[in-house]
């Protein structure tokens, strides 16, 4: 049986929520409400099934899609159990490009948003840094520039946008860092899976350890205005050279960002014979 698939345009349909998803939603109230953290317990299988009335199925169930959503750790063994995790950004961003997969997304709009992001964290970061962190900056502004020649090309992208990941780290608006460290985070990949190569990629690479060097300048002097100039100049010219790969970006969304390391692009799925995959 195929379905046809729904169309881009209709939100998923209001389907009953399932019995574990029920739990799972009431196990966050009580996380929120009891103002839980990092560390602690949820009380154990047993227990559970006999609050909600549940088979041990469901409880587990409730429990995977905690663990999956990144909430809980299950830990097995006689000490073990449901310990509270504070998620990082990975699952979020996990979840994200599942639904960015299914658009039409292109580096226009992807760009559309950076441009005012990286701007608004760039001067989020003024008076934040610490030495610390201008070493780390100064550190890949040398790595970036002793990048040459074609192999290093791909390191430099990397460099390049590590650089914005370094200044995401030190901004107080968690939002905002998230936000700039996926838009990074897509682009990254794409030098990965598509090997994304600009043009004028020297020229480019010239220009962006230009602006990073200035933009260090002006965090120095701590000048607001100079690091919003600079940065938005900068974001103009990177959406100018952007290559014509980068238009395209909807096809890898659902990888995340670990497996692409594997360089695994070929999934096991196509080894099945293929009357099993019905299309
Ligand atoms: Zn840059």
């Amino acid at each position: 049986m195929t379905q046809a698939p729904a169309s881009k345009t209709v939100s998923a349909s209001r389907r009953r929520p399932k019995l574990a998803e029920l739990i799972s939603d009431d196990i966050k109230r009580w996380i929120a409400a009891e103002s839980l953290g990092e560390g602690d317990r949820l009380p154990n299988e047993k227990a559970l099934m006999e609050l909600y009335g549940s088979a041990k199925a469901t409880v587990r169930e409730a429990l995977k899609i905690l663990e999956v959503e990144g909430l809980i750790t299950l830990k097995t063994g006689p000490k073990g159990g449901a310990v509270i995790n504070q998620p990082g950004m990975e699952p979020a961003s996990r979840m994200l490009r599942n639904f960015l997969h299914f658009q039409q997304l292109d580096g226009k709009q992807v760009y559309q948003l950076r441009k005012l992001l990286e701007v608004e964290l760039a001067v989020s970061v003024v008076g934040r840094l610490i030495e610390n962190d201008f070493q780390q900056l100064e550190a890949n502004m040398s790595a970036c520039a002793c990048c040459g020649g074609e192999e290093d090309h791909r390191r430099q992208r990397f460099l390049e946008l590590e650089f914005h990941q370094l200044l995401a780290r030190a901004c107080p608006n968690p939002l905002l860092a998230f936000m700039c460290q996926f838009l990074n985070d897509m682009l990254r990949d794409l030098v990965v899976i598509k090997k994304a190569y600009v043009p004028e990629r020297k020229q480019f690479d010239h220009a962006n350890q230009d602006y990073h060097r200035q933009l260090v300048e002006a965090y120095r002097a701590e000048d607001t205005q100079r690091v919003r100039n600079i940065m938005a100049e900068h974001m103009a010219d990177a959406e100018h050279h952007m290559s014509a790969l980068e238009t395209e970006m909807a096809a890898q969304m659902l990888f995340s960002g670990d497996s692409l390391h594997t360089h695994h692009h070929r999934s096991k799925l196509h080894d099945l014979p293929t009357e099993h995959v019905s299309v």
